[in-house]
């Protein structure tokens, strides 16, 4: 049967991806559950290659959780050090080895990509929690671009959006004009989200959504953008540096991995926040690390935390539903908050401040795209309704 050409959506960087595999200082398999799909699971539990067939056997097992579906319905076992028992000493895959990559389970097999459809177009992107992925997206001066094209998909996508024409239009609108405002480097990475923000609350007022009435809007806010005192606009917003910390802390104590605990450990030493509280003199440690530290890095490398927050608005804002986009929108910009105190508690005399801050974003993401306590951080915000949403976000970003 002639295979069936597909339209795809991707960022120029996702072509240029190849996993380092041995030479990965980070691999996927270490700290994580790796869910094996049905199709799979079975075809190891009958392998008869005798060179894997019994490590195979040994090493995975069913997934009994109330939520079990075809595709976790299997895990591979972890070893003591939170790694996948089927990698050889070198940090190889034993199964790509022996078997060859066809084997590979749909986890494995599309880590560290991530596939969506929105009516029917594929886009993907590569997921920050892979470090050779993360060097990837977030290094490139010149910023991210996105190409289309045709291709034939051999992976199929989990997840899948379909809105009506008029939707799709209007969801095109708007996430053009998150990307766009984004990227424009007139303006403060702080400023570019506050503007977002201001646009969004005022779309979610809009008392009928289209194209037609969503224009005016977007060339209202594209006209605010050319303006050179922008930041003048939030200058009356106060300032929350105690709430930001207090948002942080439930982060920073969070267990993960062992570079992820060290890392958090020396923020909490440099901004003296101890493991339940913080006191005043964090308030102005905080201020003196976003001086000494965010500051300076920000000026030189303000493009790497712009790339993380295109790559973040292309992968999580998929639908014209105004609750979807304050959600995506609300926890793109908490993460923002979070790596920016991450980043001033931590490099302070950092001589590769290039490579530290990528270090530190990919290990957040690691440790926290799956993690509860970042969950209900988020879900606390999203709570509110959506007025205090968006001021939630103002004070979240304000500095
Ligand atoms: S984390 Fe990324 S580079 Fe490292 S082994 Fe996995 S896919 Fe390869």
């Amino acid at each position: 049967m002639k295979e069936q050409l597909q339209r795809r959506l991707i960022p120029t960087y996702f072509n240029e991806f190849q996993c380092i595999g041995g030479a990965c200082e980070d691999t996927c398999c270490a700290g994580w559950r790796i869910d094996i799909d049905q199709k799979t699971f079975k075809k190891y539990k009958k392998e008869s290659n005798l060179n894997i067939k019994k490590e195979l056997q040994k090493n995975i097992k069913r997934n009994r959780s109330a939520d079990v579906n075809e595709f976790n319905y299997g895990q591979f076992k972890m070893d003591d050090n939170n790694a996948c028992t089927m990698l050889t000493k070198d940090g190889l895959c034993s199964i790509q080895n022996i078997l060859g990559a066809e084997a590979l389970c749909h986890t494995c097999t599309v880590y560290p990509r991530e596939i969506a459809t929105i009516n029917n177009i594929f886009e993907k992107t590569l997921t920050l929690s892979c470090p050779e992925a993360a060097r990837i997206i977030l290094n490139r001066p010149e910023g991210l671009d996105f190409i289309e094209e045709e291709g034939i998909e051999h992976i199929p996508s989990l997840t899948n959006f379909t809105q009506s024409i008029e939707e799709n239009e209007l969801f095109w609108k708007v996430r053009i004009f998150m990307i766009d405002t984004l990227q424009n480097r007139k303006h403060s990475l702080e400023t570019r989200l506050l503007i977002i923000a201001m646009f969004l609350q005022k779309y979610i007022e809009l008392k009928s959504l289209n194209a037609q009435t969503i224009e005016p809007l977007v060339q209202k806010y594209n006209t605010y953008l050319k303006m050179d005192d922008l930041q003048s606009l939030f200058k009356n917003i106060h300032i929350q540096y105690d709430k930001q910390l207090q948002f942080s802390l439930s982060i920073l104590n969070y267990k993960s991995s062992k570079e992820f605990n060290d890392l958090t450990t020396v923020i909490k030493n440099n901004l003296k926040l101890n493991d339940n509280n913080f006191l005043n003199e964090s308030i102005e440690e905080f201020k003196l690390a976003l001086s000494k530290n965010y500051i300076p890095f920000i000026s030189k490398y303000a493009f790497i935390l712009e790339n993380y927050l295109v790559n973040a608005v292309f992968e999580k804002i998929k639908q014209a539903n105004p609750q979807h986009i304050i959600d995506g929108f609300t926890s793109i910009c908490v993460d923002f908050a979070m790596l920016r105190i991450f980043i001033s508690g931590y490099l302070s005399n950092s001589e590769s401040l290039l490579e530290d801050a990528i270090y530190i974003i990919q290990k957040y993401n690691k440790s926290l795209s799956h993690n509860s306590s970042y969950k209900s951080i988020i879900s606390n915000i999203l709570q509110q309704n959506h007025a205090s949403i968006l001021s939630q976000i103002t004070m979240m970003i304000r500095i």
